[in-house]
């Protein structure tokens, strides 16, 4: 792969925190297992890691493991692992990538942490559905494989309006899990401790909300890149304070660069929405191809997927069961297009990137007419990028190059 050039991307000053926290937590997890002195969760990434989190459990999130797999280009070689195991290469790419390197005794926390040699083990697995069906068949084979329980909840998909019917079935779903886990973890649930997890959470969604939507200023000083590095505390972390201080800092900064016109890609032009999952092994690469055309990949609906505005402390089962069931990738194509146009016009773009993910169909959005009707009701132009989440074999960078030069030609013509 050739590296594009390097462009001049601001970088962030926070992030040296981040990675400070982030880094606590792995070893966190990792003294844990050594130990025995806490219990340890898996979960999916959108998942009810708050019930988790407030029975004492410290919680892994796989999905995390995976996209650090894909970001250092490490995944390639071990998706044909799970293949060999009957995992299909069509399949999620993250799943195929984490189970490979498990077995062959690869992580890349290895690296990152050194004295952390792997995954933390498990003492239960607990999915939600709410994203694909994948979850919960990469759970199942872990619990195999360690030999401990394996739990969910089954979300309806295709919501189009979310009802009480809908998110009351979900709170039961989560009720049920309970016994379950206080059998695991050897405490009583406590709902006190719930709604204290849960009020940090929506405290940490508002303000990675807030720090997404400072993309919005002209220029904008966060890029979609920035965005999916950002990410890490309010994946792994919600329901902590150390999450809720770390974006009270980020959201500083970035205010403080919206006040001094403190573009993240020098002499912004042009403004980009992204829709589906990052390239994980390719983000240097597309921040840099995008900033050499003076534009900015701002926005996307992927790293606002972690935004829970129904969470409530005061009413923790039905507003969680709600927020999990709200979110965009459970929804229908009409609900999902009003949101994609909703985000088009507050984020003042020109266009939207769609990236068609092989082995994510759940994340990849422009295979059933979505681009065309969109782009009929905003008027503003689309482009496909196919590749891949992990599999880096199903990426093509000269494919990609060209096209996104001619996309960022056809914005300058609509310009003149
Ligand atoms: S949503 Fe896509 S990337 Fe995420 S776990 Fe499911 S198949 Fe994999």
């Amino acid at each position: 792969m050739a590296e594009e050039k390097k462009a001049p991307r601001k970088k962030i000053k926070a992030t040296g925190e981040m990675q400070r926290i982030m880094s606590e937590y792995f070893y966190e997890m990792n003294d844990a297992v050594k130990t025995g002195s806490r219990k340890i969760a898996w979960c999916t990434s959108v998942g009810p890691a708050e019930i988790l989190r407030s029975m004492g459990f410290l919680v892994h999130f796989p999905e995390n493991h995976g996209a650090m797999l894909g970001a250092t280009r490490l995944s390639t070689e071990y998706i044909p692992v799970a293949n060999a195991l009957g995992y299909s290469p069509d399949i999620c790419s993250y799943l195929t990538a984490d189970v490979g390197a498990y077995v062959k005794g690869v992580t890349p926390l290895a690296k990152a942490y050194p004295g952390i040699n792997s995954v933390p083990k498990p003492d239960i697995l607990v999915y939600n559905t709410n994203q694909c069906r994948d979850v919960q068949d990469w759970f199942v084979w872990y619990a195999k494989e360690f030999n401990v329980p394996c739990i969910g909840i089954q979300t309806h998909r295709g919501v189009g309006d979310v009802t009480e019917s809908h998110f009351s079935s979900i709170a039961k779903q989560m009720q049920e899990l309970i016994p379950t886990l206080e059998a695991v973890s050897g405490k009583k649930f406590d709902m006190d401790e719930l709604k204290r997890v849960l009020a940090l959470s929506r405290e940490c969604s508002d303000l990675w909300k807030k720090v997404l939507d400072t993309a919005a200023a002209k220029p904008s000083p966060l890029t979609f890149f920035d965005g999916t590095i950002h990410m890490g505390p309010a994946v792994v972390l919600r329901g902590t304070q150390q999450a809720v201080n770390y974006y009270k800092l980020l959201l500083a900064e970035l205010e403080e660069r919206i006040k001094n016109k403190d573009a993240a890609v020098e002499d912004e032009q042009f403004r980009l929405y992204w829709e589906g999952m990052p390239v994980w092994g390719r983000l240097s690469n597309h921040s840099n191809l995008f900033s050499n055309l003076r534009t900015n990949v701002l926005a996307s609906t992927y790293c606002n997927s972690w935004i829970f505005t129904a969470f409530d402390a005061k009413d923790p089962f039905m507003s969680m069961a709600r927020a999990y069931t709200e979110l965009f990738i459970v929804r229908s194509d009409k609900a999902k297009e009003k949101y994609i146009k909703d985000m088009m016009a507050f984020f003042k773009v020109d266009g939207i990137i769609y990236h068609d993910a092989k082995t994510c169909p759940n994340n990849s959005n422009c295979r059933y007419g979505m681009p065309q009707r969109l782009e009929k009701e905003t008027g503003l132009p689309s482009l496909t990028i196919n590749g891949d989440l992990n599999d880096m074999r199903l990426v093509s960078d000269e494919q990609t190059k060209t096209n996104v030069e001619a996309f960022i030609e056809q914005l300058e013509e609509r310009k003149k």
